[in-house]
């Protein structure tokens, strides 16, 4: 069997174990090395000082495994288009769609696994490793020389037939495989998400800064979110999907999506106010293997805090409120952020009741600068009905 014979069995054995797309790509070393030594130098990368590690291996993918000569790419779909619970509630609709099921990196591993028992069972000797979104490879660029997407300028992949709502992992291998023909750009002069982006997170197209970036804040960074980012989040708790819903090639995919990327019904019931209460067990419980615990329980609470400040329905004050009680400084911080945003006279009550048990400093803070700009709110209401009031003419 000759390689491009082993290239359409893999691949095909690729789609049977449930991937949507597959494709070979030949291991070379990076053509964007420069580019990306640039991004990290300006610290793009934020604090995702993984990406700094293993810099010889992420640029050149033949380091990954010994011997190795090819890579299989394969792509999942996620987007869910019909499922219409997840178009109700108030936190669901801002949960990236990729996160709101099962974790990705267990499904698609199991998939690679079989798929590389089957190689190895075929062809024996064969020398394989897998890899979805954790190791030391630069999966878009490999992902787009096996013809699996091109890059769009919001630096995802771009596929003519299903968008951009897909998933990627590789299996490496030492055997030698025909790789597949790129695809060719499909931006043209489109710059929708370049626009779009709610952050400005493009410096230019194909660059992404992270540190503008709303999936970035809500996902990768631990600890209080600056404040002068807060607002520019929006009300996005996991991640962010404006660059992919306004670009022109996903409308109107009918995709089917994968059941495991189906938001099940024991967390369906969630919303903002019930995430921000949220005891660790019941955490537990019902984010168990998703990607959303990447974010972790005091992550998810903070962003949910920050989601209603910017919303700023005086709905959510309650749980605003008792979540100046809850064990996290962060959590209790960005509780006093969202006051300080839709509070009102009892908002005031409650921070300066809070304010007199809080002893963390960072907290402390967070609490007297709300309680300012209540109050600052306040005097320039009762200073507006002051010039309101009607002056006595005799
Ligand atoms: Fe901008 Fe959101 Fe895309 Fe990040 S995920 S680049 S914030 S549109
Ligand atoms: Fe390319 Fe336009 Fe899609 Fe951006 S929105 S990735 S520029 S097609």
């Amino acid at each position: 069997m000759d390689g491009g014979e082993k290239s359409d069995l893999i691949c095909a054995w690729a789609l049977e174990e449930g991937f949507d797309r597959a494709g070979v790509a030949v291991l070379d070393r990076s053509e964007h090395e420069e580019a990306f030594e640039r991004w990290l130098e300006r610290g793009e990368h934020g604090e995702m000082s993984y990406l700094e590690k293993r810099r010889d291996v992420r640029l050149d993918p033949r380091l990954i495994l010994d011997g190795a000569r090819s890579a299989v790419c394969v792509a999942l779909h996620y987007h869910p288009l019909r499922d219409s619970v997840e178009s109700e509630g108030d936190l669901w609709p801002r949960v990236a769609r990729y996160a709101r099921g099962s974790d990705y990196h267990g499904v698609m591993e199991r998939r690679l696994e079989a798929l590389a028992e089957r190689i190895c069972a075929a062809f024996p000797g064969t020398g394989t490793r897998l890899y979805v979104d954790t190791g030391p490879v630069l999966e878009r660029e490999l992902a787009a020389r096996a013809g699996i997407g091109v890059a769009g300028k919001n630096t995802n992949l771009l596929h003519p037939e299903s968008g951009s709502w897909f998933l990627l992992g590789e299996l490496f291998t030492t055997l030698e495989l025909r790789p597949d023909p790129p695809i060719s750009d499909l931006c043209g002069s489109c710059t929708r998400c370049l626009e779009e982006c709610p952050t400005g997170a493009f410096p230019e197209p194909y660059r992404l800064d992270s540190n503008r970036c709303i999936s970035y804040w809500t996902i990768e960074h631990r600890g209080p979110i600056p404040s002068h980012v807060r607002s520019s989040i929006g009300d996005w708790v996991f991640g962010c999907d404006v660059c992919q819903e306004v670009c022109p090639v996903n409308p109107g995919r009918d995709l089917w999506p994968e059941g495991e990327f189906h938001l099940p019904k024991r967390r369906a019931d969630l919303d903002l106010a019930s995430l921000l209460s949220l005891e660790r067990e019941r955490y537990v419980e019902i984010f168990r293997g998703t990607a959303m615990k990447r974010a972790k329980l005091e992550g998810l609470k903070r962003n949910a805090a920050v989601a209603m400040g910017n919303r700023g329905d005086k709905r959510y004050l309650p749980a605003l409120s008792q979540a100046l009680c809850d064990a996290d400084p962060t959590v209790r911080g960005h509780a006093a952020w969202a006051l300080g945003r839709i509070g009102n006279e009892a908002a005031v009550e409650v921070l300066e009741s809070a304010l007199g048990d809080e002893e963390h400093p960072v907290t402390r803070g967070e609490i007297t600068a709300s309680l300012q700009v209540l109050r600052d709110v306040g005097g320039q209401k009762q200073n507006q009905a002051q010039a309101d009031l009607p002056t006595r003419v005799d």
